[in-house]
């Protein structure tokens, strides 16, 4: 509607200039005709009395170029002829009716016009100028003088301004009436379509098209406008296959990685859980002689019991941790998930003859908004690279502390999580520590590693809005400190 009210003003201007500039024409035109019929008038007037004023003026006087004047003039209407002298005052009869001042061209002995106010209306004047000579062969400067009103030529322009503003009354009307109607149905409506459907876009709702029934400009907005949604619906459909393809690769990397773990740790367990099953099929063996007392079978089926639940324990553990478990975040004690990840590595550790402590900074919770399996793989891997890394035996420390990071860009919160694992293992130059967190960056042997597990930590710790770091000296040791959100 704004729209086209805005068409119907500029219509509007438009009009009024255009009839405005043609009432200036014809009032121009019509005052220029009235001055060349005078000009003729005044011409043709004193060509014919030139030759005689000289010997009117000797005979008569002034009395008589007035007498030759009137000989050849017939006064119709307003027209007026009069015999001036310029050598007169201003209260002479004879004086000109202009000014002096706008008789320059006239008094150089041109003839011309002048327009001079009377009474309240504009008069042209006319004038002829005459040298005449008197018997002595003075001169004296004088002019004939041909004046009309311009009173009709003025009414006429008023009537043409008139007739001119009464049309673009009536154009306006018309104007409003058209421009709105087509206005409203052929760019309003239209408009008001094309806006809601960019709204529509804007939201993400790209399966309704817009179709506009008209060919010409906005009908084509409005195909280009469905063959844009078109192609960002088509577009956001192969980002959203292609993500959920990698979604589910690194989903696949990262259980294969937690396998890699879990065949690391079954030789450890297979170890651990021979010690219980010899226990009990001792004891169960006892049972069987049927030998014991009443109180020696009751503890033989106590210990059997106590020897199951720890070889269930450690099984359970081991499958817990190579389960492939949907991506979940939940809040999570991380003091509590670091000593089941100590106490499933232990036998690992053990192994190498390597010494792991756990410590908080405080006796309260440290808890964090985290996928528990994931960062329990994290966790794992870190702890057997740091197991791993101390070839002849060693220790490491696992410190956990709430802090306050204001590095990372997280919104509501800037209270964090920190784990930190230290050995005193190889450590790794800088070369090493460069590539640490690329894929498939190893030192070890082939078939020791695959270069995925810190790269796999890197991405998982990131996508929780957390961050990982190390340092590290050749021969010293390393520490990695991984920092994740509160909430
Ligand atoms: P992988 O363990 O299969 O080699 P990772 O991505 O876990 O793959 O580790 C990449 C490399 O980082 C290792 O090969 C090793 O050189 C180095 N690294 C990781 N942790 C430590 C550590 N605690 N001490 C020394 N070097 C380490």
């Amino acid at each position: 509607m704004k729209l086209t009210l805005k068409i119907v003003l500029i219509c509007l201007v438009a009009m009024i200039l255009i009839t405005a500039f043609s009432s200036y024409l014809i009032a121009s035109r019509e005052f220029e005709r009235v001055k060349n019929l005078q000009r003729a008038d005044a011409t043709r007037v004193g060509d014919l009395i030139r030759e005689s004023v000289d010997l009117a003026y000797q005979s008569e006087g002034q009395q008589g170029i007035v007498q030759a004047l009137k000989t050849q003039t017939l006064e119709t209407g307003q027209i007026r002829y009069r015999w001036v002298w310029f050598d007169v005052s201003v209260n002479d009869p004879n004086h000109p009716a202009a000014t002096f001042d706008s008789l320059d061209r006239i008094l150089k002995g041109d003839i011309d016009s002048v327009i001079a106010a009377h009474n309240g209306s504009k008069q042209l004047h006319t004038y002829y100028p005459l040298d005449v000579n008197d018997e002595a062969g003075k001169t004296r400067k004088g002019a004939i003088e041909v004046s009309d009103s311009l009173e009709s030529a003025e009414q006429e322009a008023w009537r043409t301004i008139k007739t001119g503003l009464a049309a673009i009354a009536v154009m306006t009307g018309f104007c409003i009436a058209i421009v709105s109607w087509f206005g409203i149905r052929m760019i309003g409506r239209p408009l008001a379509k094309l806006t809601e459907q960019t709204q529509k876009i804007g939201k993400g709702i790209f399966d309704e098209p817009l179709i506009l029934r008209s060919n010409d400009e906005l009908g084509e907005l409005a195909a280009s406008l469905n063959e844009m949604g078109q192609k960002i619906a088509d577009q956001k459909r192969r980002i959203a296959n292609e993500s959920s393809a990698r979604i589910a690769t690194m989903e696949q990397l990262r259980h294969a990685d937690r396998l890699k773990t879990v065949g690391r740790l079954a030789a450890g367990i297979a170890h651990e859980i021979g010690t219980p099953l010899n226990v009990v099929s001792g004891r169960a063996g006892m049972i069987r002689s049927g030998k014991l007392s009443q109180q020696e079978l009751a503890e033989s089926a106590e210990a059997i019991q106590s020897e199951s639940n720890r070889i269930a324990r450690i099984v359970r553990q081991l499958m817990d941790f190579a389960r492939h478990n949907p991506p979940k975040r939940t809040n999570v004690d991380l003091r509590v998930l670091v000593q089941q990840t100590v106490e499933l590595l232990r036998t690992l550790a053990n192994k190498s003859k390597v010494q792991v402590s756990v410590s908080y900074t405080e006796d309260s919770p440290f808890t964090a908004f985290i996928d528990e399996s994931q960062i329990q793989q994290v966790l794992t891997n870190l702890v057997v690279n740091a197991i791993q890394a101390i070839p002849g035996g060693g220790e490491i420390e696992i410190k956990i502390e709430n802090v306050h990071d204001e590095l990372l860009p997280q919104e509501n919160t800037r209270d964090f999580v920190q784990v930190t694992i230290e050995d005193n293992g190889v450590g790794m130059d800088e070369a090493t520590r460069e590539h640490i967190f690329e894929p498939f960056f190893t030192t070890k042997e082939t078939g020791q590693g695959t270069g995925l597990g810190l790269s796999i930590a890197h991405g998982i710790v990131e996508e929780h809005g957390g961050r990982i770091e190390v340092e590290s000296q050749s021969g010293v040791g390393s520490t990695f400190r991984i920092v994740l959100p509160k909430e």
